[in-house]
């Protein structure tokens, strides 16, 4: 299958004169990835050169079920056809409520979640932004526990609660009311941070005031794949709710499938007080975030929080249609563990030969190179093998593996080969050789 893959020949310069003459210098996936695309479909994009690249990045988990899955595309393309409602701020509509109920009878009754949900603005930042808010209002508190390596958005507050110094640097204003702790493994598998953190809670001393929130990914998406443990995450619940902090799951990367069930919290011994969730929630590309969170902590006034997108009703269609034809019985997640597991075994089996290690859960798995420019590398050797995947991580030194979740397995073991061929040819080149 991967043989009828034609990336473009890189000799040929791509016309990026409009992009280098008008376009922000603030782009970057579009420099590691310098081609024009015009369509995609399942799990390929093409360029408009007549090359086919297979999509390992799924536009960094938005795209779960993979490009313009044809029963989104087709529940989209007859509500528009009947002059379905696009936009409507956030008044009630026949799309919205068959979301809703969608989400109640799919997702949350069978998993004995009661959640209010919030409409907020259409991306992760927005709902990561309104979680912040509501827990400081429902707590009267300001701080904020986040975590080493955390992401979480790109907007003042969520960006207070994201670790990376880069991203940081682009505030231009102090980020405040947050303080960072070390996740789960950050000092190495022998030091428990979750009790490092109830002790500093615990000692009237030590600096830390009261939480207002615990703000954690159940796996760090950007920040490397780093894999909170199901001991440490019940740890930390109860350590919020001792504390009198409320939890919040950012599931806006790991959850809708990508670490296995739809929310990636799932049987692991804790419910959280808030989650955040976007990316794949309209399971098209499309903009929408929710921020779900337990009833008695609904206090916000008429209004409090709102934004001009709220009701992007083709989200919610293409969204209800998501829900429906994935969620509806457990084949998905049984497929979803079953590619998981392919997956897992290939990069073990690449990572030992090197002498590298993996990292990751379900279908959100990659291998450390050790190193930035290695990294890069890879996926530079990866691109030209038609096969578009990306780095994380602090240095970017993680190669991540985020194959749709709807990949043919065969298709799969063929991207997972690109991976190895491009891993084992820079390893030999770089440290094989001076290991020996
Ligand atoms: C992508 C991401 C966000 C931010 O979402 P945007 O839509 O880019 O604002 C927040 N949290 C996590 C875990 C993410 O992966």
């Amino acid at each position: 299958m991967m043989t009828s893959t034609t990336p473009r020949p890189t000799t040929t310069m791509p016309d990026t004169g409009i992009y280098d003459r008008r376009e922000s210098v603030v782009r970057s996936y579009a420099r590691s990835m310098p081609r024009q695309f015009t369509k995609a479909q399942d799990v390929w994009m093409h360029d408009n050169q007549g090359g086919r690249y297979l999509d390992f990045l799924s536009g960094c988990s938005t795209l779960n079920y993979g490009h313009n899955h044809p029963v989104l595309k087709q529940a989209l393309m007859d509500y528009i056809a009947t002059d379905g409602i696009a936009h409507g701020l956030d008044l009630h509509t026949d799309a919205k409520a068959e979301f809703l109920g969608a989400l109640e009878s799919i997702i949350l009754e069978p998993r004995g979640l009661d959640y209010r949900v919030m409409f907020t603005g259409p991306t992760g930042t927005n709902a990561v932004e309104a979680a912040i808010k509501l827990a400081r209002k429902v707590t009267g508190r300001e701080m904020v526990i986040a975590f080493t390596n955390g992401f979480h958005g790109m907007t003042l507050g969520s960006l207070a609660c994201t670790g990376n110094a880069a991203k940081r640097g682009g505030a231009g204003v102090p980020l405040s009311h947050v303080a960072h702790l070390p996740y789960d493994g950050y000092h190495g598998a022998d030091v428990d941070t979750a009790e490092l953190l109830a002790q500093r809670l615990e000692d009237p001393s030590s600096g830390l005031d009261a939480p207002a929130a615990i703000l954690v990914e159940t796996v760090q998406g950007e920040g490397g794949l780093n894999v909170a443990s199901a001991a440490w995450l019940r740890r930390i619940a109860a350590i919020a709710k001792e504390h009198g902090a409320l939890l919040i799951v950012d599931d806006i990367q790991a959850g809708c499938g990508r670490t296995g069930g739809f929310f990636s919290f799932e049987g692991l011994g804790f419910t959280p007080d808030i989650v955040t969730m976007a990316k794949s929630l309209s399971g098209m590309g499309l903009p929408f975030a929710l921020t779900l969170f337990r009833p008695e902590f609904d206090q916000w006034s008429p209004g409090e929080h709102n934004g001009t997108f709220r009701g992007n009703n083709h989200a919610f269609v293409t969204a209800t249609a998501a829900l429906r034809h994935f969620w509806a019985d457990d084949a998905f997640t049984r497929d979803i563990a079953r590619r998981a597991e392919i997956v897992a075994q290939r990069l073990e089996t690449i990572a030992a030969r090197h002498g590298l290690s993996t990292k990751g859960r379900g279908m959100m798995r990659g291998i450390d190179m050790g190193s930035g420019d290695l990294a890069a590398m890879v996926i530079a050797s990866c691109f030209d093998r038609g096969l578009i995947i990306e780095t994380s991580g602090g240095h970017d030194e993680i190669i991540k593996v985020l194959a749709p979740l709807v990949i043919d397995d065969a298709v799969l073991s063929a991207g997972l080969d690109i991976l190895e061929r491009s891993i084992d040819e820079i390893a030999h080149a770089n440290f094989d050789i001076a290991a020996e």
